[in-house]
């Protein structure tokens, strides 16, 4: 059955919620019979409209598209946020099925580590700049679920935000170095009006918070401009304005996009990543600007 809104045709369809491996597998199959192409969207919940970005643009790259949503406890370090991570299960469902997605898979914990864990990733040096450098062992826990999740939905394509961009590219490592057979997206950061990019992790700050976390992204584009004009940059100006402001830098500077090293000066016909983390409070903010010389 139709129906239609602002002359787009919407099929009403039936969202498939699974929770175990074993009804994922069944549906997986299900759906490779229809020969159809599937795209996998990796999400820990709590949807906002980047995530709903990526899930659009999923829409566009397939005909079947898998959501899963899974707060996954091997990609936190011991004193984060796991367990007062939001978790908004039947609002993010609401959202899936509004946008039609096909298939939600929600595990637990113990579904998706019930056995002993006799294998751990070990990442290059990848991880241990940026993001990796303060949350040693992350990109292992992220690495270590975005494989189990690909094997069990053998999607054609899979997609994941810009946002994440040092997880991108050590996922794109693992795609490339582990064969999997499927297409690569990168999605563009999706922001408030102000700037600030989205996050799940932004309904933890506080009115005053709120206010200056997009300085971040003001930092990261006046790094930019500084590049852009004269092929240099000094974090000192950016540096003193977030000291002076309530954020708390964690990391902040130029970084090639192939091996995620430092780059002190950017050079012509190369790419590089302005990345950085701020602590607004106890909420790790994380925020970046891909540029071409
Ligand atoms: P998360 O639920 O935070 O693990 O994010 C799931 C996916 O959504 C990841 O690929 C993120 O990079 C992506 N994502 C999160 N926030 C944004 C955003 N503001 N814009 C675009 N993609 C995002």
């Amino acid at each position: 059955m139709a129906f239609f809104i602002n002359n787009y045709q919407v099929d009403r369809k039936i969202l498939i919620v699974v929770s175990s491996i074993d009804d994922l597998r069944k549906e997986v199959a299900k759906a490779k019979l229809t020969g159809k192409k599937r795209a996998l969207v990796p999400t820990m919940g709590a949807l906002h409209k980047g995530h709903l970005a990526l899930i659009a643009q999923a829409m566009d790259e397939a005909d079947f598209v898998a959501v899963s949503i899974f707060v996954n406890p091997t990609q936190f370090l011991p004193h984060e946020d796991l367990s007062k991570y939001p978790r908004t299960l039947q609002t993010d469902l609401d959202a899936c099925k509004d946008l039609g997605v096909d298939l939600v898979f929600t595990p637990t914990a113990e579904e998706m580590y019930s056995q002993n864990q006799y294998i751990q990733f070990n990442i290059s040096h990848l991880a241990n700049q940026m993001c990796g450098k303060s949350r040693p062992g992350h990109f292992e826990g992220v690495v270590q679920v975005v494989n189990k999740l690909f094997n069990l939905f053998q999607p054609d394509v899979a997609i994941f935000g810009q946002k994440d961009f040092q997880q991108f590219r050590i996922i794109k490592a693992m795609v490339d170095e582990f064969n999997h057979p499927l297409k690569l997206i990168m999605a563009p950061i999706v922001r408030e009006y102000d700037g600030l990019a989205r996050s799940s992790r932004n309904r933890y700050l506080s009115e005053s918070e709120r206010k200056v976390a997009p300085l971040l992204y003001q930092c990261i584009k006046e790094i930019k401009d500084q590049i852009y004009q004269a092929r240099v940059y000094n974090l000192s100006g950016v540096t003193a304005k977030l000291n002076a402001s309530d954020l708390k830098i964690d990391y902040l500077g130029v970084y090639s996009v192939k091996e995620l090293t430092l780059v002190e000066k950017p050079e012509l016909g190369n790419s590089y990543v302005i990345a950085g983390a701020v602590y607004a409070g106890s909420t790790r903010l994380i925020d970046n600007e891909l540029i071409k010389l």
